[in-house]
């Protein structure tokens, strides 16, 4: 122990105030959740490092993590959707969500693939840049691979 740490000790009274081990400062004994099982009714951590342990704990389960990832990426989606006209495909009108995707309409995009993020995410981080349009998978795959059978031609091109 240092030297400003036993000055501290001895000018806070050890009844009442207690060194967290974790975070090493002398804090009132409030500071302390209680815990009958201790011989001295207190954790041996602060209440601000507890709770930080609990993130940690919270952070290294991977299947809760894995939870909040899902339902932050569900409504990242969610959101998206609605900035783009709602979760509905623009060409054949598909609106069950776990068929809908955002489609680069002039293709490429990859700007945000290079950061890592989900399409959804990276929309939202970029205040929703116009380009997008909600289309199912089957629209989708189709567009990119000769035009979607539900366009019609056209007109200009077919002359009807
Ligand atoms: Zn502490
Ligand atoms: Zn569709
Ligand atoms: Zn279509």
């Amino acid at each position: 122990m240092n030297i400003s740490k036993t000055l501290q000790l001895n000018l806070w009274p050890k009844d009442r105030f207690r060194i967290c081990i974790a975070c090493k400062t002398p804090l009132p004994l409030e500071q302390f959740y209680e815990k009958r099982s201790r011989p001295n009714g207190r954790f041996s951590k602060c209440k601000a490092c507890e709770l930080e342990r609990g993130r940690d704990k919270y952070r290294n389960n991977p299947v809760k993590e894995a939870e909040r990832k899902a339902k932050a990426n569900q409504l990242d989606k969610q959101r998206a959707f609605a900035a783009y006209g709602g979760s509905r495909c623009v060409c054949c009108g598909e609106k069950e969500l776990v068929f809908l995707s955002l489609d680069h309409i002039n293709g490429g995009g990859s700007r945000w693939r290079r950061q890592k993020l989900s399409l959804y995410r990276w929309v939202r981080q970029q205040h929703y840049p116009p380009g997008f349009q909600v289309l199912c998978f089957n629209c989708n795959w189709a567009k990119s691979h000769g035009g979607c059978p539900h366009v019609p031609m056209p007109r200009n091109v077919t002359g009807v």
